[in-house]
């Protein structure tokens, strides 16, 4: 008699990202997923230090077939769980440092990386070590806020407000190849939105989504982007608070759960290159839902990186 053997059931067992092998080194993977909790510089609610481990945890609840992608990235990609790359609380120059380190050594062992925030001030590094390889990237970046300030705090250059001013100051980004979606919520004063204009971003505000929708929108980012490489960043405070109340600095009016995915299938065709999903903050999460959409969100991209290798 042979000793059946059982499924893990998704709320048993040790959470690595949809159960993907624990390994320090990708060499012959197809994507590494690496967590990030570093929430050192965000300016209103902190918390995100507890993204990575939340995602990876409802990441378990994903069943594996993707019936609108029409695939199971967990089958057809070698994916590995590489862990979480060191912070250093304190120290926000460390810790950058750390994490381009940490991603430029994944990323010559071959993998595409998915980084699991963190506050947005990890993109910055990530485009450091995607740009190393590929040169200055297209990027598609979903948000509320444009992330584009020279400085949030007096003399001080890096922080989660300031991410793509730096690395378009770093030519890390093709500004010709950069469109925002989802900028909404009060600011300063209207420089905040034309400054982020005038450095070369193709701004979408949640308004004019709201008027062209999801289809004319996706056309434009198609054929502005065309073949170049693509590095899609997703701060979860473009989705509603409604749909995602989990996060640091939440805007009312935002992108529902369901458009989020339509947004993030339809980048089907790019080249893409690297993925980060930012500011999922579990101390503000109401019933896992934040959590249970990031997780979702990564499953698409896997999914979109499953479709263009078969
Ligand atoms: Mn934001
Ligand atoms: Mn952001």
């Amino acid at each position: 008699m042979t000793t059946p053997t059982f499924a893990a059931q998704p709320y048993s067992g040790i959470a690595s990202f949809g159960r993907c092998p624990i390994i320090n080194d990708p060499q012959g993977y197809d994507v590494a997923i690496a967590g990030i909790p570093y929430d050192g510089s965000v300016s209103y609610r902190s918390g995100t230090r507890f993204g990575p481990r939340a995602i990876r945890e409802q990441s378990l609840l994903l069943w594996g077939y993707n019936n609108v992608q029409q695939v199971a990235p967990f089958k057809t990609l070698k994916i590995a769980d590489v862990g979480d790359i060191d912070v250093i609380p304190p120290d926000i120059v460390a810790t950058h440092h750390e994490i381009e380190r940490a991603a430029s050594r994944f990323l010559a062992a071959g993998p595409k990386l998915i980084s699991l925030g963190g506050d947005h001030s990890i993109s910055l590094p990530l485009l450091r070590a995607h740009a190393k390889k590929y040169g200055p990237v297209a990027v598609v970046h979903f948000d509320a806020h444009p992330d584009t300030w020279d400085s949030e705090y007096p003399g001080q250059k890096y922080s989660h407000g300031t991410p793509f001013r730096r690395a378009l100051d770093e030519s890390l980004i093709d500004p010709a190849a950069y469109v925002q979606i989802g900028i909404r919520g009060p600011t300063n004063g209207p420089e905040d939105y034309l400054d982020a204009i005038k450095l070369g971003t193709r701004m979408i505000t949640l308004e004019e989504f709201r008027r062209s929708g999801v289809e004319t929108v996706l056309a434009e980012v198609q054929s502005r982007i065309g073949a170049r490489p693509t590095y899609v960043t997703l701060d979860i405070d473009a989705v509603d608070p409604a749909f995602a109340p989990g996060t640091g600095t939440p805007e009312v009016g935002g992108i529902t759960s369901y458009e989020i995915l339509q947004l993030v299938r339809g980048l089907h065709g790019l080249n893409l290159v690297g993925f980060d999903l930012v500011e999922v903050s579990p101390p503000f999460d109401s019933a896992n839902i934040t959590s249970i959409l990031a997780a979702n969100l990564v499953f698409e991209f896997l999914s979109l990186i499953a479709k263009a290798s078969k």
